[in-house]
């Protein structure tokens, strides 16, 4: 018989049924597979001279976490930009950005964070010209539906006043009719464009990114990147150990052509790299008010906008079935959330089975009752961000004050046979393991109390948050039974925790650190306490 590579002993594991008898606390791995889980005892057959060990000294072991909506490369690129915190008044952003510009010298500055609901004056063009006259700024909101950038940017993006807003997007004007800097959802795209790469820069960035993500628990991603980052990408994980992180990559509507003009289907790829469905975006966002409503926002923001109408949506959803293509559609309004569903419902029950990775809604912040069942019955899964829920409780309170109830409605979804699969939406909020499973457990922020909670009734418990971040995922990223699971024959991407994550009560668990991080066998990530002889951690070779 072969001997594992690597044995966890002493563990608590997740999601492992435990029949009469005593409860299996190890779990064998080889070849990049788990192959035997059960007692001590009975996994004394599996070890050989050259097994190593890890003892999880009674902590948990769960399946390497998911993050199923994440921007890598745009939050590895992150790591060098300005970050404002959105709690910052205009004069404090003024004199960070002063601040930051001074050590610089970029030739486009980039920052990102602002929030400028209660702000009485700006976001204005004279208040980046006080901090950095004359220069390129370009600084991302918090949701990154608007930028603000200087006079000096607008210029090289070929902006002027005469500049007519695009289709789905808007230029903000003064009362004289002038610009003002701000550009709103689709007219950033010019804006954004100025943010040239630093290539050189990304591979090492992406590779840091990769094993902040490894630090957390986190094995899998689920991307939406550009064509560019998704280049930088793979040549960032080739010849990574483990192959870096497990991907399914969706593609931006503008390659979808591309993608159907060649026959390539969602699910194509293998086990470290897969194609999902093509990224629509339905609306806005709830910050700006452009997320599309069914009724009035509360605070006298309108209906939102739809970023597509659902006619396109229907048309664009309908093309991609046929194609064999999926689909992953933004939608944080009710208005867009009920247009997608019914547009997957319009392409038909025969092209929507066929696909091999299921259509999903990201974000779904607002969901009416009605639409509610849908999900489970047309086999739309709900792509949701636990922290967001967290960090948009004030917004969502004025914004969403008559019907709160049915705001990020995990638990609604979850118990009407939906599928849930978790995500940070990186760099919008950083990528979390313990953080997002204590978002959804407590759906609040540690250190604050239960009275901050909004619609407490939408909060998971453990077990179900633990499949949201693990199995969740996995069904939608085309390896099945064979990830989000401990069981033998599924893939060798687990984490050790530093402790018993059901015994955690309170803030206990947004503090739970992962001891080490498998990915395909291989560890990836090692706490320190965690004995060298296990090996050490595989680095990234360039
Ligand atoms: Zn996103």
């Amino acid at each position: 018989m072969n001997t594992a590579d690597l044995i966890v002993e002493n563990a608590r594991l997740w999601g492992v049924p435990t029949a009469d008898g005593p409860r299996p606390d190890s779990i064998a791995l080889r070849a990049g597979r788990i192959v035997a889980i059960g007692t001590r005892a009975e996994l004394a057959p599996w070890r050989g001279a050259a097994t190593r060990q890890i003892d999880a000294r009674s902590a948990s072991v769960t399946p390497g976490l998911t993050d199923a909506h994440l921007h890598l490369v745009a939050w590895a690129r992150s790591a060098g930009e300005l970050t404002i915190d959105p709690a910052a008044t205009l004069a404090e952003v003024v004199e960070r950005l002063r601040a930051f510009a001074a050590t610089r010298d970029d030739a486009v500055l980039i920052g990102r964070g602002w929030v400028a609901e209660h702000w009485s004056d700006g976001p204005d063009w004279e208040s980046l010209e006080a901090a950095a006259a004359g220069r390129a700024v370009v600084l991302h909101s918090k949701d990154f539906h608007a930028v603000w950038a200087s006079r000096r940017a607008f210029e090289l993006a070929g902006l002027d006043e005469r500049v007519s807003d695009p289709a789905g997007g808007r230029f903000d004007r003064d009362r004289h009719g002038r610009l003002t800097g701000v550009a709103r959802e689709h007219a950033v795209r010019p804006l954004v464009a100025l943010a040239a790469p630093e290539r050189d820069r990304d591979l090492a960035r992406v590779r840091d990114a990769v094993a902040r993500l490894h630090a957390e628990g986190i094995t899998s991603v689920h991307v939406f990147e550009g064509p560019e980052e998704s280049r930088v990408l793979r040549r960032a994980l080739a010849g990574a150990p483990g192959g870096g992180v497990r991907v399914l990559a969706h593609v931006p509507h503008a390659q979808l052509d591309a993608l159907l003009s060649v026959g390539i289907e969602s699910g194509t790829g293998d086990d470290r790299f897969r194609i999902g469905g093509v990224k629509l975006f339905a609306d806005g966002t709830l910050g700006s008010r452009t997320a599309a409503m069914l009724e009035p926002y509360d605070d006298g923001g309108g209906i939102g906008m739809e970023l597509m109408s659902a006619r396109e949506l229907r048309e664009t959803i309908a093309r991609a079935f046929a194609g064999g293509v999926s689909c992953a559609v933004h939608a944080i309004g009710d208005r867009a959330v009920r247009s997608t569903l019914d547009a997957v419902e319009a392409a038909g029950e025969p092209a929507r089975v066929r696909l091999r990775v299921p259509p999903r809604i990201e974000h779904a912040q607002l969901v009416h009752a009605l639409d509610v069942p849908r999900f489970a019955r047309l086999g739309v899964a709900a792509s949701m961000q636990p922290s967001h829920a967290v960090t948009d409780t004030p917004t969502a309170r004025t914004a969403w004050a008559s019907r709160l109830d049915t705001a990020y409605p995990w638990r609604t979804l979850e118990t009407a046979g939906a599928r849930l699969a978790f995500g940070s939406d990186a760099p919008v909020e950083p990528p979390s393991g313990a953080g997002g499973l204590f978002a959804c457990v407590a759906r609040r922020a540690p250190g604050t109390s239960d009275e901050s909670v909004m619609s407490p009734a939408q909060r998971l418990d453990l077990e179900r948050a633990l499949v949201g971040f693990t199995r969740g995922p996995a069904a939608l990223d085309g390896r099945g039974r064979q990830g989000g699971r401990l069981e033998p024959g599924a893939h060798g991407d687990l984490v050790v925790w530093d402790r018993d994550l059901f015994a955690a009560a309170g803030d206990s668990l947004a503090a739970a650190r992962p001891l080490a991080t498998l990915l395909a066998g291989e560890l990836v990530h090692r706490d320190a306490s965690v004995a060298a002889e296990v090996g050490e951690v595989s680095t990234c070779r360039s």
